[in-house]
């Protein structure tokens, strides 16, 4: 399993950070995790088109995790090539309510020529291609959810969006890498990390790595040190385990 950041930012503008998302590459699928605003372009830019994705997870429906989820169906009917194979997307509670809303702004996302398949994760694991996901209630709006994605022996959780919760320690338990939104070094956000409150999630969960993301401005001026099994997310950054 590789994992490539394709954004390790937030809500705000920024040309060093897109908003935080990551494309997890299997033996037998692409998974897109979250799609917030210029996802779609960093894909190209990584060697990418929307045509290589076969499923899509949704972590939350905060515009900087799902703004691109048009543009990508758009592409889908209106791309290069017209897309025919099936597409998949699972988000916590609400994704067919929320999928409903938004093509009522854009009907012209409405698939063409291809399989949608919607899922709203309620706590049983899902199984497709090789993977296995599973997802748990997180701590930041209502339909929030952190997923876990098994392959061939490896792990990956992704928290989204959260403050402290012990669900997210129990999904993470033992993986190979949490990717994690640690939004500040220090400043206490209702609904977010800092190195604190992560910290109390890690020693519970014992994760090989722990990937940095999700990261506010006030993490360029960070003086501290990280040590293993801490990493700092970069745009860009492509992790093998
Ligand atoms: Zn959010
Ligand atoms: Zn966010």
């Amino acid at each position: 399993m590789k994992i490539k950041v394709l954004g390790s930012g937030t809500a705000i503008p920024s040309l060093k950070r897109v908003s935080s998302a990551y494309l997890v590459i299997t033996e037998k699928c692409n998974i897109l995790v979250d799609i917030g605003p210029s996802v779609v372009r960093r894909l190209l830019e990584f060697g990418y088109s929307v045509d290589d994705i076969d499923v899509i997870f949704i972590t939350h429906f905060h515009v900087d995790h799902t703004a691109d989820l048009s543009t990508f169906f758009f592409a889908c009917n209106y791309g290069e090539v017209m897309r025919t194979k099936p597409l998949f997307i699972a988000a916590g509670h609400g994704m067919l309510r929320f999928y409903k809303n938004l093509s009522k702004v854009y009907p012209w996302i409405l698939p063409k020529l291809y399989e949608l398949k919607l899922y709203s994760f309620q706590g049983e694991a899902v199984e497709i291609f090789d993977i296995k996901a599973r997802a748990a209630r997180v701590n930041h709006n209502k339909e929030s959810v952190g997923i876990r994605i098994d392959s061939d022996g490896k792990s990956a959780v992704f928290s989204g969006d959260t403050d402290y919760s012990v669900n997210l320690a129990k999904l993470a338990q033992g993986t190979d890498i949490l990717v994690v939104d640690c939004a500040f070094p220090e400043k206490k956000v209702k609904g977010h990390l800092n190195l604190n409150t992560l910290e109390r999630i890690v020693k519970k969960a014992v994760p090989k790595k722990v990937l940095l993301s999700h990261l506010y401005p006030e993490w360029e001026d960070y003086r501290g040190v990280l040590h293993a099994p801490y990493l700092m997310a970069e745009d860009g950054m492509e992790i093998l385990l």
